[in-house]
């Protein structure tokens, strides 16, 4: 969910439009520049030689949602995390002929040999498990013979509740009210007069639940909750079915935490037990081993750090993904590793293969993210002195010869 470094350079147009230079003689465009390079950037002898570099890593694709539903795009999800059938559809034919497609665990395990992992390779990956990705994205994928990683949020399985990004744009662009009050919030009103004021509620309260612990988190979502006056037309989350169907086709089921807290802002129980028994729940329906994790959230908040990726590595997975953009590399620890975030203007399949190729060569640019995404790998705080082996991708032992993951669980 995060805007990118490449996103920001290519531009989308509009802030380059409203840059102008004042002058004594009125004011300067500087659009049309903006636009000759962002054509230059993303032109194909540009695009080539970046391709043709060797040292670039491989790169993580981000999807949430297929789907051109415009109620779904606005009341359900946020627009930008929709991309429409027929668009994945094409992407997933350029990935195929001009990429190499391949499982996460295989990059994992190029990663984890210590060979620089081949520039061509893509690996693809759904955050959160939304029904459109088993009635669309899988028989696409299916088409084309690839394969793809589904992060799950188990709660939102599992009680058929729903995930709370969802209920909360759902409250607040169903309603009638042009303006409500939050008893969280001192009961001083938020607009809702207009779209734009609609959309500026859901970023402003998305934002602040990201900062809570989970109690404070479950009290602000129940009085949103209560507020959501309006019956769900549609079916937001897979089934258990759907997803051992996925898996038995050859698709790679990873964990999303249970409620989709936003991991930093909880506290060490709260970490484990969101971390832990999403991988437990999903193993129990699969019937397989859950090797790979997403951090949840991104944006506006730190949606990972060194607690959560210890966490993480303690109970054994093998990797876990974060919002950022950047390449998969040895650069960077198995446990927070980039990924390119796919959005509905990759359509143009000149964009997204350029998109591909920066993001091969970006750096983090947050810089507590970046901090922790270096490939000193994440350390475990109770195991005085011992790491999780970023090389190998797998847990190490503290020194009294425990596993990490018994330490991990212990707080
Ligand atoms: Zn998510």
């Amino acid at each position: 969910m995060n805007g990118s470094r490449a996103d920001a350079a290519a531009g989308n147009g509009r802030g380059a439009a409203a840059l102008a230079l004042a002058s004594e003689s009125g004011s300067v465009s500087l659009g049309p520049l903006f636009r000759v390079a962002r054509r230059i950037r993303n032109s194909p002898p540009v695009v080539g030689t970046l391709r043709a570099l060797p040292w670039g890593g491989a790169v993580i694709l981000r999807y949430h949602s297929i789907n051109d539903d415009p109620a779904w795009g606005s009341d359900y999800i946020q627009s930008s995390l929709a991309v429409p059938p027929d668009v994945f559809d094409r992407q997933v034919g350029y990935l195929a002929r001009h990429h190499r497609i391949v499982s996460l665990t295989q990059l994992i395990d190029d990663l984890a040999s210590g060979r620089r992992p081949d520039g061509r390779s893509v690996a693809i990956t759904f955050d959160d498990g939304y029904e459109d990705n088993f009635r669309l994205a899988f028989p696409i994928l299916r088409r084309h013979g690839a394969t793809a990683t589904f992060y799950v949020t188990t709660g939102a399985v599992d009680d058929a509740s729903i995930l709370w990004p969802v209920m909360l744009r759902h409250a607040i662009r169903r309603t009638e009210a042009r303006e409500i009050a939050f008893r969280f919030l001192g009961s001083r009103p938020i607009d809702l007069s207009s779209e734009r004021a609609k959309e500026r509620a859901i970023r402003f309260l998305t934002g602040l639940v990201k900062h809570c612990g989970e109690t404070r988190a479950r009290e602000v979502l129940s009085e949103v909750e209560e507020a959501d006056a309006h019956a769900y037309e549609k079916r937001v989350m897979m089934n258990w079915d759907e997803i051992r169907e996925m898996h038995e086709g050859g698709m790679t089921i990873g964990a999303h935490t249970v409620r989709h807290y936003n991991l930093p802002s909880q506290d060490r129980e709260t970490l484990t037990r969101e971390i832990g028994e999403s991988k437990r729940r999903l193993e129990d329906a699969i019937g397989a081993p859950v090797d790979h994790f997403a951090y949840p959230n991104g944006r506006t908040a730190r949606h990972c750090d060194r607690a959560s990726a210890a966490v993480v590595a303690g109970l054994g997975f093998r990797s876990a993904v974060t919002s950022v953009t950047g390449p998969a590399s040895p650069r960077y620890s198995a446990y927070c590793l980039p990924r390119l975030g796919v959005v509905p203007r990759y359509r143009e399949l000149s964009l997204l293969g350029a998109e591909i190729q920066y993001a091969r060569f970006a750096r983090p640019r947050n810089a507590s993210l970046d901090e922790i995404c270096r490939a000193d790998p994440p350390r475990c705080a109770c195991a005085a002195g011992e790491t999780v082996s970023a090389a190998s991708g797998r847990p190490g032992t503290g020194q009294d010869g425990r596993p990490l993951e018994a330490e991990a669980t212990g707080r």
